[in-house]
């Protein structure tokens, strides 16, 4: 019962300091602070400003633990019930910015691996990282944590409502760009309209045939925004248009896959209409860690599935519901870190965390109490079968 207190408290604690993307600095201390209090054999902080801990085993194989700290902002903090950032607890749940999308579940890790800590006969190595940018660039940190643990078997501990989840869609973001040429619109002829052009790709990629996994879903294509240039368009026709699209993928997909329906659509065109110019790519972010490592990368994360016959899985499910949890295989639907771990490194990868993914990036976030308990119960088996296998 007091463990489960300390356990409360700390994720009120933790919940009280903000951590929006790029500014992870004061929970990230609070995260190192909690684990040497809890007598981890190490803590460090790498350059990206991920903290990892370490409880050392005997052998080389390891077992890495992986939340986030970031959340995502609260733009209309008004429509909240109670402060985002109070984590008030009621009705037997604690309210606040990032208690279900997942600072508590972070929490919860921390805890239930401390349980192994100063165990002389601990055969393997047990580490709990709190990575960072996951809200925008999905393992692109964790990226830098795997190339120093080298784990043997990563878990995410993203909400799953306390299912063993073994996949998920990724997800990329694609450029297309059309070219024209200006010229006054009280005389179009001398000119190429390429926002007109683009609505031609956009109504043949409409019509593209959706690819489609039975456990994960459609690897769904969404245009989000479109822009022209010059904007405003004061009679004048436009010389350029960009358009972003959304695009989830599933785990066979690579960046050529997913680019060459969209080329052969504009061979197409431009054989019949050779005023056609256009190119799509993935798209490319600049970005700085609250660390000030600045850092590139491509917006293109795979999708994962592992089989449900897998060995390590059946261990961990049997595990699990042999201390009476009740857990069933089940997928993500929103993109993980696990795109890194499992999507581009194909380390063996699970999804296990308390409370429900559609409370994620919501207004009035909450996790329930008896979750909390849950996972902690459910981590510890989880490093239990590990030990074991
Ligand atoms: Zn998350």
């Amino acid at each position: 019962m007091e463990k489960s207190n300390n356990i409360i408290e700390s994720i009120q604690e933790f919940i009280q300091i903000p951590s929006y993307s790029r500014n992870e600095k004061r929970a990230a201390q609070y995260l190192m602070d909690l684990m040497e209090k809890l007598n981890y054999d190490e803590v460090n902080y790498d350059e990206w400003g991920n903290v990892i801990g370490f409880i050392e085993g005997k052998s080389e194989e390891t077992v890495l633990f992986d939340g986030h700290i970031d959340t995502v902002k609260v733009d209309n903090q008004k429509d909240w019930e109670n402060n985002p950032f109070e984590a008030v607890i009621k009705k037997d749940r604690i309210y606040g910015r990032g208690t279900s999308d997942m600072k508590a579940a972070l929490i919860i890790m921390v805890y239930a691996a401390s349980t192994f800590i100063k165990n002389s006969s601990l055969e393997k190595n047990i580490v709990v990282t709190g990575t960072v940018q996951e809200e925008l660039y999905e393992g692109v940190s964790q990226a830098k944590v795997i190339e120093e643990i080298e784990p043997d078997l990563v878990v995410i501990g993203e909400a799953s409502n306390l299912n063993l989840c073994i996949g998920q869609r990724g997800r990329a973001e694609l450029k297309l760009k059309t070219l024209g040429k200006n010229a006054h619109s009280s005389n179009p002829k001398l000119g190429v309209n390429a926002v007109t052009k683009m609505t031609k790709l956009l109504n043949k990629i409409d019509i593209l045939e959706i690819v489609e996994d039975e456990d994960l879903g459609e690897g769904i294509l969404e245009v989000v925004d479109i822009k022209s240039k010059p904007y405003p368009g004061h009679s004048v026709v436009p010389h350029e248009c960009t358009v972003t699209i959304d695009r989830r993928l599933l785990p066979e997909e690579n960046k050529k896959s997913v680019l060459k329906p969209i080329n052969d659509l504009i061979t197409e065109i431009k054989r019949k209409d050779n005023q056609f110019i256009a190119e799509v790519e993935i798209a490319v972010a600049e970005d700085v860690t609250h660390q000030g490592k600045i850092f590139k990368t491509e917006k293109f994360f795979p999708g994962w599935k592992y089989n449900v016959k897998d060995n390590y899985i059946q261990n961990i499910l049997k595990g699990l519901n042999n201390n009476g949890l009740n857990t069933e295989i089940d997928y993500y639907s929103f993109c993980t870190n696990g795109s890194q771990s499992a999507g581009k490194k194909n380390i063996p990868t699970i999804g296990y965390g308390p409370s429900q993914e559609g409370l994620a990036h919501m207004v009035d976030e909450y996790i329930e109490i008896n979750q909390i308990d849950k996972a902690y119960q459910g981590y510890i088996s989880i490093i239990e079968t590990f030990l074991k296998g």
